[in-house]
């Protein structure tokens, strides 16, 4: 071993699903079956290239405002980054800050852990009951902060807000991030309690319920401390992390409130008859309030059908990690790509 490797900060990295280049069905990483809204193209097609030699607006400023006026906060309660990932990793690297261990689910997304990890934050992950449900009480007892997926992550499980809010209420000597990747496929959104809580920290992202995981756009509201706290640390870090063009399709989503909301009821209705689709098949699905399903088949493997659904071009994810071994998490597709699903698994289980 070289002299410098001991001076070389190692991580072991998030490991994202797949992104295969052929055509697949490709229900493996959560993201929109649907394009995003039309006004996004439009305004991609229109784009001033000869602007692209400015840097962009570090305050990332019509954006900010945009999601300022759809969710009725100020635009200085709203941060955004490239992707909640960076949101988020942003504000590990902010808020948890102590000596005392962040807590967050053992089953979760699982870079969590990789952040904790990269800043040296000591953490502890608090189990989940036996019905894959969070347990508030875990996460009444001193700590360096929290953060927890609602809906949860692969799980799909959505906690009602009087259970998200007992936790943001008994923790408010540190700060609670609550990440809503999937909200708009559940219920009620911790934003209600942004005004309540000067701790509570609400991350959202435009990869699911907005179609554009490919542009890499998240955000955060909060109070204008938190807000500006995360401003510092950008700015400390990359001025410039949203680019033009993603900061314009950002603003055109955004204001087409309409097809957001149509996909998602689009959504909905096909993940709750896939739902029954899969117990016809004999599975057994966690109930999903997200825009995936988490199942296993008690006479089935699940690697061994992750592996030949994958063989037939049909993409689902699996982790194969304790006390999920048995678990698929099945992405909501189109009608179509489900249908696929279905009939693949049919013959599956004839043989
Ligand atoms: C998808 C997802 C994110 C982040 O997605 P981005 O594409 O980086 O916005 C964050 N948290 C959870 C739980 C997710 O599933």
């Amino acid at each position: 071993m070289k002299a410098f490797e001991k001076n070389i900060r190692k991580v072991e990295p998030y490991v994202p699903g797949e992104q295969p280049q052929n055509k697949v069905i490709k229900l493996n990483t959560n993201e929109n079956p649907y394009p995003p809204a039309p006004g996004v193209a439009k305004v991609l097609r229109e784009l001033d290239t000869d602007r692209f030699r400015l840097y962009p607006d570090p305050t990332c400023a019509p954006l900010t405002e945009a999601l300022a006026d759809f969710y009725h906060v100020n635009p200085d309660q709203v941060f955004v980054g490239v992707g909640s990932d960076d949101v988020l990793s942003m504000c590990f690297l902010t808020f948890f800050n102590s000596e005392k261990p962040v807590l967050f689910p053992d089953i979760t997304y699982s870079f969590y852990k990789v952040w904790a990890e990269l800043y040296r934050i000591p953490y502890e992950c608090q189990k989940l009951d036996e019905g894959f449900r969070v347990v508030k009480e875990d996460y009444f007892k001193e700590n360096g902060g929290v953060i927890f997926p609602n809906p949860n992550a692969p799980t799909a499980i959505y906690e009602e807000l009087h259970v998200v809010e007992d936790i943001i209420r008994a923790n408010q000597d540190v700060i609670v991030i609550v990440d809503e990747a999937y909200v708009d496929f559940a219920g009620r959104s911790a934003l209600e309690l942004i005004d309540k809580y000067d701790n509570l920290i609400v991350v959202q992202t435009f990869s699911k319920a907005r179609s554009m995981a490919g542009m890499r756009i998240g955000y955060a509201i909060s109070n204008p401390t938190l807000i500006k706290y995360l401003n510092d640390a950008k700015y400390s870090f990359n001025s410039y992390t949203m680019n033009q063009a993603a900061l314009a399709c950002g603003v055109e989503a955004v204001k087409d409130k309409a097809y957001f909301e149509e996909g998602i009821r689009k959504i909905i209705q096909t993940r709750e008859w896939a739902k029954e689709e899969l117990s016809q098949l004999g599975f057994c699905c966690l109930d999903s309030s997200a825009n995936f399903i988490f199942a296993m088949h008690p006479e089935y493997d699940a690697k061994e059908m992750f592996e030949a659904l994958k063989k037939n071009g049909i993409y689902v994810r699996y982790w194969g990690s304790e006390r999920i071994e048995q678990y698929m998490r099945i992405t909501i597709g189109t009608r179509e790509e489900m249908v696929a699903l279905f009939a693949f698994l049919r013959e599956y289980m004839k043989r």
